[in-house]
């Protein structure tokens, strides 16, 4: 697809109430092995990571004759190929279309086949926003003057295939060693002391990893040590949970109150305490998303959402409005959809910033300000997020943006690169020669005037 901003008809066509239906049938009984499986069972968190999907083979086994062997070959295949480990909840995966899983939006993001995936760009990197590099401490990446990001645990209920921690998250693969695998006990001191001694840090994002991986106690144990420190103002706790495990909140009565506690108790020192989210396709929103997000609503905790623009799983006009439109629904606050980062074997999802500039134009505007998401590049090499329509310049035909984050890294300038196979056939002639590519990369530069 390729969307030309000033061309293309950027009106969308949905229907005005899609966004207030819940799908809410028993959708998993169309999986073979989860055909007798009840409503009550379906519901229970202990159910959903008891029957959740960790091999190739076990997809095999739950789906039956609903699995081709050409797809399953094509999975093995993806095997050999992804940064991630496959883990996905009975939910998700029930979701997935199995009568042609290969375009499905759920299957994409979380069950990687072979096909899909294309050479790396020359410019790709595994830690592609420097959050090593930024990282003062070990699980602290501190870019922002007044934030930081904490990484107390490297595991999550589902794993995404394109997570862009994938150089560190889910356990190795059989193309990446990774270091550590679960919750970094030991090192949480180290990270509490460096918030401690850094009086101008205000706001704690703890991520990973997944926080839904935190047991009860963790969750408590982190929250208290954070609000703790006096010049701590905001928490938020990122989980793709609610997207993909929404049985946690519904049914996890303890980790669901020690996150009340957490938030309780920061309410009455005045500091705030909310969840970021993950939801990226409106496939993933059902009834049990909105049970879930209800309970948080209903506990007065705020919820965020961050989604990732991503060729066939939201790259459409009708899909973005749809999916904003139920974050609405659900009492969920639009936050970011990011451009993908430019991070191992991802090629496949990235798309241009001409693409996702055109989709936030169409976006803007149809429905309440502080429920439009703000569509942002991270910039590579650690320059932090940006408006996507900020570049300094943009060489459009090459697929090359030039940014610069005066507040975060001030004098230096940094580079997005639009997926090759979405340029001209001469430019994508150019970047096939390295010395080309050097040459064009100066040349933006310059046109930026740096
Ligand atoms: C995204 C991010 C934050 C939080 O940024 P916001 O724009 O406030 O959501 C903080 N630290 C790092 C390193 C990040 O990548
Ligand atoms: S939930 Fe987040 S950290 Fe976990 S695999 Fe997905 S993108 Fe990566």
């Amino acid at each position: 697809m390729k969307i030309d901003a000033n061309k293309a008809d950027l009106t969308c066509t949905l229907e005005d109430y899609a966004h207030r239906e819940f799908r809410s049938d028993e959708f998993w009984r169309v999986i073979p092995a989860w055909k007798d499986v009840t409503l009550a069972e379906f519901s229970d968190h202990m159910w959903q990571m008891k029957h959740s999907i960790k091999k190739v083979e076990q997809v095999k086994t739950v789906l039956g004759e609903l699995c081709t062997d050409k797809f399953y070959l094509d999975m093995l295949e993806g095997q050999k190929i992804t940064p991630m480990n496959i883990r996905i909840t009975p939910y998700v995966f029930a979701l997935i279309d199995w009568s042609n899983p290969d375009a499905d939006p759920l299957r994409k993001q979380f069950l990687p086949i072979g096909s899909q995936f294309l050479p790396d760009h020359p410019y790709y990197k595994a830690d592609s926003l420097h959050e090593d590099v930024d990282s003062p401490v070990p699980t602290i990446t501190h870019r922002y003057h007044d934030k930081v990001l904490f990484l107390p645990t490297t595991i999550c209920p589902v794993y995404c295939s394109y997570c862009t921690r994938s150089r560190l998250i889910g356990g190795s693969t059989e193309s990446v060693e990774k270091e550590t695998y679960g919750v970094n006990s030991g090192k949480m001191d180290v990270a509490f002391d460096y918030i401690r001694s850094h009086p101008q840090i205000e706001d704690v994002v703890i991520s990973g990893g997944d926080a839904f991986m935190l047991t009860a106690k963790q969750l408590t144990f982190i929250g208290e040590n954070l609000l703790n420190i006096p010049h701590i103002k905001r928490l938020r706790f990122a989980t793709k949970g609610i997207a993909i495990y929404p049985q946690k909140i519904t049914s996890d009565h303890e980790w669901f109150q020690a996150l009340c506690d957490v938030h309780k108790k920061g309410r009455e020192m005045g500091k705030s305490v909310v969840v970021h989210t993950h939801f990226s396709s409106p496939k993933e929103v059902t009834i049990f998303s909105k049970m879930a997000c209800d309970r948080f609503f209903q506990a007065g905790i705020i919820v965020r959402n961050q989604a990732v623009l991503q060729e066939g799983v939201n790259d459409n006009i009708n899909d973005m409005i749809l999916l904003i439109r139920q974050m609405g629904q659900m009492n969920v606050q639009p936050y970011y959809v990011y451009i993908h980062d430019m991070v191992p074997g991802c090629e496949h999802f990235r798309t241009t910033i001409a693409e996702s500039v055109a989709i936030e134009k169409a976006v803007r505007g149809m429905t309440a300000g502080f429920n439009t998401p703000t569509f942002v590049c991270d910039a590579p090499g650690g320059g932090g997020k940006r408006h996507i329509a900020s570049y300094e310049y943009y060489d459009e035909e090459n697929g090359i943006s030039v940014w610069t984050a005066p507040n975060v890294k001030p004098g230096e300038v940094f580079f997005y690169f639009d997926p090759i196979r979405k340029l001209s056939k001469e430019a994508q002639d150019r970047w096939a020669k390295p010395e080309m590519r050097e040459k064009m990369i100066a040349e933006a530069r310059k046109k930026a005037g740096f």
